[in-house]
């Protein structure tokens, strides 16, 4: 099981500032924070997640101590030179930049336990050869009821073009690694605990270039960003799936790439709201017109406009069906339901007010 990757959780670059990392934060905290989405369990691990890359990328010394981590991989299992000739998954490790071999695990303790729902490098699916990739996505309230399509921007890693995921710049000449003698892994740690990581000068390879590939100054793939365009269908509620054969990451090595895992989370709008197939509106209605009946006309999901007719002594919270303007979803149409709210005015002209006290004065009411 591979952990999250924090700066994605915070949508961040490995680069980013204490202070980009807190403004990150602070605005995702925000959007997920338990009190805003009430019963969204997915809201509510999500905002675990940033709560817990926030924890070790705002403190310098776990920030340090992650970095090093990653660097080695140590969120991707054990070292997979078999299938992927053990490239270095966490980042860019510098040749010669090896960290202190046995820093404290214990103090990052859980890390492994954080699992991946969203920009995480998920499940890595062995067969297929590339990685799963998950990614939450927003979708506006009209496009999830209606179905549509949004675009998304995948963080993605991709085989460097340059150096065909080789490292070393064209032309160069290939010798065995120093730091490894060719084996491509070492052994680090202290005491009773010590774990094989890809050689991170050679990133597994178990030779080095005699000059690095200028593309992606060695380490064989490029971080970057892919735009696609995800298909939503109709009557789409928060939590649904989708999941996109051979859309997720690429391995390189000429193997498929993984799949593409999307979790929609519907905004909301501030009109409509969802009961089952059922759009539900509330409008408001003047406490004359609801004593009188009156006609308004109502705004349905896909644009239209309907006259509803309000009848004489309508009370407030009152819903009216309006047949067939619902969602539409396996053969059956919901309806739209127009709740009335009856308002009484602020403020009375001093007319107004006499013909109110008339109207008390009839009906026998005090005031
Ligand atoms: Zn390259
Ligand atoms: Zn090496």
């Amino acid at each position: 099981m591979a952990a999250k990757d924090f700066y994605q959780v915070l949508g961040v670059p490995d680069s980013a500032s204490q202070d980009d990392i807190k403004k990150a934060y602070r605005r995702l905290a925000k959007q997920y924070h338990p009190d805003a989405n009430p019963n969204n369990p997915k809201a509510a691990e999500r905002f675990k997640e940033i709560s817990e890359a926030h924890g070790t990328l705002s403190d310098s010394q776990k920030r340090k101590q992650y970095d090093q981590m990653r660097r080695y991989g140590a969120f991707d299992g054990m070292p997979r030179r078999s299938q992927r000739a053990g490239a270095s998954r966490g980042g860019r490790a510098e040749p010669g930049d090896m960290g202190e071999p046995g820093f404290d695990f214990g103090d990052l303790g859980g890390l492994g336990d954080i699992f991946s729902s969203i920009f995480g490098r998920g499940r890595r699916e062995e067969a297929r050869g590339g990685d799963t990739l998950e990614a939450v996505v927003e979708v506006p309230f009209r496009v999830a009821m209606l179905g549509g399509k949004v675009p998304v921007t995948l963080p993605v890693t991709e085989t460097c073009a340059t150096c065909k995921g080789s490292g070393g710049a064209p032309g160069a000449t290939w010798s065995t690694c120093p730091e490894c003698q060719g084996r491509g892994t070492i052994s680090f740690g202290q005491g009773n605990f010590a774990v094989n990581r890809p050689c991170p000068q050679c990133r597994g390879r178990g030779r080095i270039p005699s000059e690095r590939c200028p593309t992606c100054r060695g380490a064989g793939e490029i971080r970057t960003e892919r735009r696609v365009n995800i298909t939503v269908p109709s009557a789409t509620e928060t939590g649904d799936r989708v999941l996109l054969r051979g859309q997720g990451q690429s391995n390189g090595q000429g193997t498929p790439p993984g799949d593409l895992v999307i979790t929609f989370q519907v905004q909301p709008d501030r009109f409509f709201r969802r009961e089952g197939l059922d759009i539900v509106a509330d409008i408001p209605i003047n406490v004359a017109q609801a004593a009188l009946g009156t006609r308004v006309r109502v705004r349905t999901l896909d644009g239209k406009k309907v006259l509803l007719r309000i009848p004489p002594g309508t009370q407030s919270g009152r819903r009216f069906r309006i047949k067939g303007q619902g969602l539409e979803k396996n053969g059956r149409r919901g309806d739209q339901l127009v709740g009335v709210q009856v308002t009484v005015p602020d403020e009375l002209t001093p007319e107004q007010q006499e013909l109110m006290k008339k109207f008390a004065d009839s009906a026998g009411l005090k005031y």
